[in-house]
């Protein structure tokens, strides 16, 4: 049994899920009633950026900048008119300058100064420092489409998230979040291989977990139900192409991409 309640509904009907570490000392449950899983936050989190300024933003052959590129398209391709947009956590800004060119007014904000100087020499664009759950999302003008990738599982309060992308947006305004689908294949199968023992992965002696939250289709629906957003579109993606492809199709992949409106 856990110690604590869903952060997400508030139920205490909480299941161990899997552990991570060498002591099997980091724990995560799963709750039987929104189906988000829940980190146990007492065996602390880590919580360090990694801040990587040789990942140039106008490299379109760096791996590294798939992920922004592939998120880029999937905005346009849902969304034909340009408006306003603001990349949180935007890090190189790739995203961001893409938008730009395209017409977009664009905006940025991320926790590393380093990042925001390097933006701005680079491709001249303004990026806010700021850490999103205690941005006053009230400063600013509402804007179309609010852009949140591989952010909302660090964060332990989902649900001030969303009410918080919800205050900078316009009415029908869009989001675009990505995630772990906790519910990829990958992971379903190395959970199976690690809790049935046959195979035991080898930690870091410093390792902390990072994801406080982890979300599936059904927990993150039960999330938008709560802060009042629709789905537009669900689907799982790979940075690898053809794996791409497919998971784009059929909705086991590892990651997850969201596109959601306000209601
Ligand atoms: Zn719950």
């Amino acid at each position: 049994m856990a110690s604590f309640y869903c952060r997400l509904c508030g139920s205490d009907n909480l299941k161990l899920y899997y552990c991570q570490g060498n002591r099997n000392q980091f724990k995560h449950y799963k709750c039987n009633n929104c189906k988000l899983i829940n980190y146990d936050l007492a065996a602390g989190l880590d919580q360090s950026q990694y801040t990587d300024l040789s990942v140039d933003p106008n490299n379109d052959r760096l791996k590294s900048n798939r992920g922004q590129d592939q998120s880029y398209y999937f905005l346009k391709k849902h969304i034909k008119e340009p408006g306003t947009l603001i990349d949180i956590g935007c890090g190189n800004g790739r995203l961001l300058n893409k938008a730009k060119k395209d017409g977009w007014l664009v905006k940025g904000l991320d926790l590393s100064p380093e990042w925001a100087d390097f933006v701005k020499k680079k491709l001249d664009i303004d990026i806010e420092i700021a850490n999103f759950l205690e941005f006053e999302a009230n400063q600013i003008e509402p804007c179309d489409v609010v852009i949140l990738r591989h952010v909302l599982e660090h964060l332990p309060d989902s649900i001030k998230a969303l009410n918080k992308i919800k205050i900078m947006l316009k009415r029908d305004g869009y989001s675009l979040l990505e995630f772990p689908n906790v519910e990829g294949f990958d992971k379903r199968l190395k959970r199976f291989l690690e809790n049935t023992g046959l195979k035991h992965r080898k930690y870091a002696q410093d390792f902390i977990p990072g994801h406080c939250n982890e979300f599936c289709k059904e927990s993150f629906l039960f999330l938008l139900k709560k802060t009042g957003f629709k789905l537009i579109k669900w689907e799982t993606y790979s940075l690898k192409p053809i794996v791409n492809h497919i998971y784009n199709h059929i909705h086991i992949g590892n990651k997850a991409r969201a596109l959601i409106q306000k209601i």
